[in-house]
């Protein structure tokens, strides 16, 4: 009986031992969660119109349906496409001709191509001109060159760059393409179908109304139809070229709405 006393002693020696002298804490099992890190419900999850995954990626639900539709998370907030676009500002001079200065709500946004081959005719160089007032009345909102977007005018200022006072002018807009010698043309329309797509999220434009300025008939020329933007033009008109580059135009907005 002694000696097995003993040896439980020395046991529990041992024990006491290792305890004391082991320098890791306890080990809590970590898959268990926090309660206290989880958001309180807030009874807004599914009857105010959006569930809020987080602060940057609200995923819409419509009130009353339970359980909410799977819904693709948005992959980029509208702010992160817009610094890739980079859009640098440069608006005419208020008072100059090319300045409607007449109200627009938009609802179309117009793709062209500037037709100017010169060498160095980039955003910049059309944004000069259109300051220096050497278009005379003609203006755009936005010219994209491989490396940035400028903007002339304000999106809720008439341009005038489609169809005179017909609709393309009142409702929409304008988007110039460069084509400038050593001017990336596929880097250029990937840049104009992100500013696009944005321009759809911002104003709430559906992306079928992004539209080619062959859309607008010209009052008075023949043909009424302009081949621009051409090289996205199927013998002059919208073809499979240009269901194409709406089909980018599509995939952007999607990657901001998730839908
Ligand atoms: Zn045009």
């Amino acid at each position: 009986m002694k000696n097995r006393s003993l040896w439980f002693s020395l046991v529990g020696v041992g024990v006491a031992l290792f305890v004391a002298c082991s320098a890791d804490p306890p080990v809590v099992d970590a898959r268990v969660p926090n309660v206290s890190a989880w958001p309180e419900d807030d009874g807004q999850v599914f009857g105010g119109g959006y569930e809020t995954i987080s602060a940057a990626q609200p995923v819409f639900v419509r009130p009353g349906e339970y359980p909410p539709p799977i819904v693709e998370r948005p992959e980029k907030s509208p702010s992160a496409m817009y610094r890739e676009v980079n859009v640098k500002r440069d608006y005419m001079p208020y008072g100059s001709r090319g300045r409607s200065r007449r109200r627009m709500s938009p609802r179309y946004v117009t793709i062209h191509s500037t037709q100017n081959w010169s060498r160095g005719a980039d955003a910049w160089r059309h944004s000069l001109a259109l300051k220096r007032g050497a278009l005379g009345r003609i203006s755009w909102h936005y010219t994209v060159d491989e490396y940035r977007a400028v903007q002339h005018l304000p999106t809720t200022e008439q341009g005038n760059h489609a169809d005179h006072n017909g609709p393309g002018n009142r409702t929409s807009i304008g988007i110039e393409m460069c084509e400038h010698p050593g001017n990336s043309r596929s880097q250029t329309m990937e840049r104009t179908a992100k500013l696009a797509a944005w321009l759809c999220v911002k104003h709430d434009i559906p992306v079928r109304n992004v539209v080619p300025h062959y859309k607008w008939p010209r009052w008075g020329k023949n043909p009424p139809n302009k081949n621009c933007p051409h090289f996205l033009m199927t013998n002059g008109r919208p073809g499979s070229k240009w269901r194409g580059f709406v089909k980018v135009v599509e995939r952007y907005h999607q990657q901001m709405t998730g839908r």
